[in-house]
């Protein structure tokens, strides 16, 4: 299927990428060339929609796939809590934020779409896994104390603080209390008949 309601024609792009700026034909906002859109090797050109509307349309794609109900139609509706940047900037330069721990804050909250202060709140002081009560670290992406921020996959909403690789075991065990406790039974069996 063509579609025909492009908002930016070719003479505009390119007009437009003189100044490292390039609209989205998705949501028609001008962004950074460099920071907002992906270049695809293979074609040579830079993808259409800017990276917030891929997001959106990925996600819509992998909740059609898994049959759930949570659709975000547009970048608008997914990061609506996202878009006064000046007051974003605001309340990090009061909370004193390294640019290091923005880049932080700003990927949980464009994730989960909660607010700065939801953020703040989410992330201040010490942390410790929700599981395991192991100290996490928001500045340890890549190291075995890597935060991550448990969400609930039906409703979206966040769900606490926990380690990362207990995060992604319990995507493993398909968020299922019922296999978890199995999965345990089976540990503690085998190792009362390797000891026994
Ligand atoms: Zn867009």
């Amino acid at each position: 299927m063509k579609d025909t309601k492009f908002k930016f024609s070719r003479k505009e792009q390119k007009k437009l990428e003189e100044c490292d700026l390039r609209g989205c034909q998705t949501c028609g906002r001008i962004l950074n060339l460099k920071y907002n859109f992906r270049f695809m090797k293979k074609r040579g050109t830079w993808r259409s929609p800017c990276s917030y509307c891929d997001y959106v349309i990925a996600t819509n794609d992998w909740n059609k796939k898994k049959g759930l109900s949570n659709t975000p139609q547009s970048y608008e509706e997914w990061f609506p809590k996202y878009l006064n940047k000046r007051r974003t900037r605001e309340f990090f330069d009061k909370i004193g934020l390294t640019a290091k721990e923005r880049r932080a804050y700003n990927n949980v909250m464009f994730h989960y779409n909660i607010t700065p202060e939801e953020t703040h709140e989410l992330l201040k002081g010490d942390k410790v896994c929700a599981i395991s009560g192991r100290p996490l670290n928001i500045m340890s992406r890549g190291t075995d104390e890597e935060l991550h921020v448990d969400h609930c996959h039906q409703t979206g909403k966040i769900r606490g603080l926990l380690y990362g690789r207990f995060n992604i075991g319990l995507g493993c065990f398909e968020d299922n209390p019922d296999l978890l406790r199995a999965a345990a039974d089976y540990i503690e069996r085998i190792r009362g008949e390797t000891t026994s």
